[in-house]
C-alpha cells in the first residue's frame, strides 16, 4: 500500500470534510516545485472499477477497486488516462496524469475513498483508510522498525513523538502522510521510526 499517490510529496489545497469528501493534492517534484502533469499511481495493487472521460464535475477520473475488495481510491480531474476499466494494475502503476479537467479553478488531484462497495456507500478519509490499513510488519533494509500505535485522547503528534522518542519536535520523522491535525481517536497510525533503536 503507498501511502501517497505521487512519486514524491504534495501539498494539500483543499482538506477532506463533510462539503468535500476528499483531498486536493498537488504533486511536487523531489525539489519541493509543483510537479505539473505528475503521473498519478495506484495506491495498491487492484482492478480498474471505472475509468470515466468528461465528466461535467469529475472531468477525467478513474477509481480502484483493491483486490480484496474492500476499499476504492477515486483520481479525478486528471489530464489523461492510462488504464482502462476492468484491467488489472499493479501497486504504483501510473493510472493517468494530474490535469485541471471537470469542475476545477486549477489543477490538481481529487483524491477520494471508500470502503467495500462504491454504489451507495459514503466517502471516507482516505489517508485515514490508508493508515489503518495494516499489513505483515517488515524488516526494511535500512534497519528501520515499523510500530502500529492507537491514537489516545488528547494525542498529538507531538506527544507521541515525546513517548517514542522523548522528543516532541522529531514528530515529523514519523512516515505518517495524512494531515497531521486530524488523528482521530482509536486511529491506529503505522509508524515507520527511522532507525531507531529500543532502549
Ligand atoms: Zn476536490
Amino acid at each position: 500500500m503507498r501511502k501517497s499517490p505521487f512519486q514524491f510529496g504534495y501539498r494539500i489545497t483543499q482538506h477532506y470534510s463533510g462539503a468535500h469528501p476528499g483531498y486536493d493534492l498537488v504533486a511536487l517534484r523531489e525539489n519541493g516545485r509543483d510537479w505539473i502533469g505528475a503521473p498519478v499511481m495506484a495506491n495498491e495493487a487492484a482492478i480498474v472499477f471505472r475509468a470515466y472521460w468528461n465528466h461535467p464535475v469529475g472531468g477525467n477520473f478513474v477509481i480502484i477497486q483493491s483486490l480484496d475488495k474492500k476499499r476504492l481510491f477515486y483520481y479525478g480531474h486528471l489530464r489523461n488516462i492510462a488504464v482502462k476499466t476492468g484491467q488489472q494494475v499493479s501497486e504504483g502503476q501510473t493510472l493517468g496524469q494530474q490535469g485541471a479537467t471537470g469542475q476545477v479553478t486549477g489543477e490538481h488531484l481529487h483524491f477520494g475513498a471508500k470502503i467495500d462497495k462504491y454504489d451507495g456507500n459514503p466517502w471516507v478519509e482516505p489517508f485515514v483508510l490508508i493508515n489503518n490499513y495494516t499489513v505483515p510488519a517488515e524488516s526494511p533494509a535500512d534497519g528501520s522498525e515499523y510500530m502500529n500505535y492507537t491514537v489516545k485522547p488528547g494525542d498529538t503528534l507531538s506527544k507521541i513523538a515525546l513517548q517514542i522518542f522523548g522528543d516532541a519536535t522529531r514528530w515529523p520523522e514519523f512516515e505518517y502522510q495524512g494531515d497531521p491535525n486530524v488523528i482521530l481517536v482509536g486511529q491506529v497510525i503505522r509508524l515507520r521510526v527511522k532507525n531507531h533503536t529500543p532502549g
